[in-house]
């Protein structure tokens, strides 16, 4: 869910009153702005700092006699007033929200240049305070400089990041995952897949890891903890699927629900969970570990991006005339590989149970169809939003 609206808020001073209009439905932000600060820094610079609970997505532009920092996928705080230093260059802080964006509106007494790279810094949390973006300047000296337009909202210099994407091939080791009549084993193809995966990846400019790189086993919740631990922005988890038909074809994709949304799906998690009925220990803790972290706002953050990635994903499979299993795009169920903070999605490739399938599994052709589909999957995803 977005914002249905156009939402203003007006700050002005310290302490004064705060005049929100916040819509009432929880959204889909994954940042929210926790507090807005200015300080005097030597040099009679201004100094402002803008706090977020995520690490935040920006863009920097200089309309008259403004400074404005437009934060993508965030919501605005209607409860916190901004604390303003007298002597700064800030005059009043304005919050509009718009969408999913969040401009935070800067009026200044006296023009300013544009702020060049070394005076933004992006703040990684400690102790008390949470990611901070901190912008110095001073008033522009000389000739008074002809404010820059707000037109074209240019991204800073802020250091670009590599998007990370992990991707995870089921199975491994003493677990075979479901083998095809002609004896294809799930763990062989995904991996194959999955190899050709990340080689594709990293050629277009994603960073990407893979949670298993041989035929090791891996128990489920170390597998979502390596997106935890990659701060990644995408889990791709590889799966090729069974049916006690054998009629059965196509590929289907999947995202984490806690209630399953019809009955195969249900019995595919279950299957595929099965996986640590090998070896249960560790996952319960870090289930309620990764419960704990997420507040509820954020679970339906990475739920609502999850499925729009998997959407994406069943379009460029269809767009690859890939088969489609008969059903929904994009089916939930409980997949305990996708327990985490990321957003994520389990992609069945095909049937191994099917004669036909098993055998395009294997070929090298098709493994590279399925990873060129999933490739624009990636590339069409808007991490940003
Ligand atoms: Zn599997």
């Amino acid at each position: 869910m977005k914002f249905t609206r156009r939402t203003l808020l007006k700050f002005a001073g310290i302490g004064t009153a705060v005049v929100a209009m916040l819509p009432r439905v929880a959204f889909a932000a994954r940042n929210s702005l926790r507090t807005v600060r200015t300080g005097i820094q030597p040099g009679n610079k201004t100094r402002l700092v803008i706090e977020t609970g995520q690490r935040p997505s920006y863009s920097v532009s200089y309309p008259a006699n403004q400074l404005v920092v437009t934060l993508s996928n965030t919501a605005a705080n209607a409860s916190l007033a901004p604390s303003l230093v007298g002597g700064s260059l800030v005059t009043a802080i304005t919050q509009v929200q718009s969408g999913d964006k969040l401009q935070i509106i800067a009026d200044l007494a006296k023009p300013i240049n544009e702020i060049p790279r070394d005076n933004i810094m992006l703040l990684s949390p400690n102790g008390d305070n949470d990611y901070r973006l901190v912008l110095d300047f001073a008033a522009a000296s000389g000739a008074p400089v002809v404010a820059t337009t707000n037109t074209t909202n240019k991204k800073t210099s802020a250091p670009s990041r590599k998007y990370v994407i992990v991707i995870d091939a089921g199975h491994g080791g003493k677990d075979p995952g479901c083998i095809g009549k002609g004896g294809t084993q799930e763990k062989v193809v995904v991996l194959s897949v999955a190899k050709k995966l990340k080689s594709k990846l990293d050629a277009a400019g994603f960073q990407t890891y893979l949670t298993r790189s041989d035929d090791t086993y891996l128990k489920l919740a170390h597998r979502a903890s390596i997106g935890e631990k990659k701060h990644a922005d995408l889990f791709l988890s590889l799966h090729a699927n069974a049916n006690p038909s054998r009629s059965m074809q196509g590929f289907s994709v999947y995202t984490l629900s806690e209630k399953a949304s019809d009955e195969e799906a249900a019995k595919l998690a279950d299957a595929e969970n099965a996986a640590d009925k090998i070896d249960v220990s560790g996952f319960e803790q870090f289930d309620k570990d990764i419960r704990i972290a997420l507040s509820s706002l954020q679970q339906h953050a990475v739920a609502e991006m999850s499925v729009e990635y998997a959407n994406g994903c069943a379009n460029q499979f269809k767009r690859a005339k890939i088969t489609q299993q008969p059903g929904p795009d994009v089916r939930h169920a409980p997949f305990a590989v996708l327990r985490s903070t990321v957003p994520g999605a389990l992609i069945e490739l095909g049937h191994l149970s099917n004669a036909t399938e098993e055998k395009l599994l294997k070929s090298a052709d098709h493994q590279n169809k399925l990873v060129a589909a999933i490739v624009k999957s990636v590339q069409s995803y808007n991490f940003d939003v």
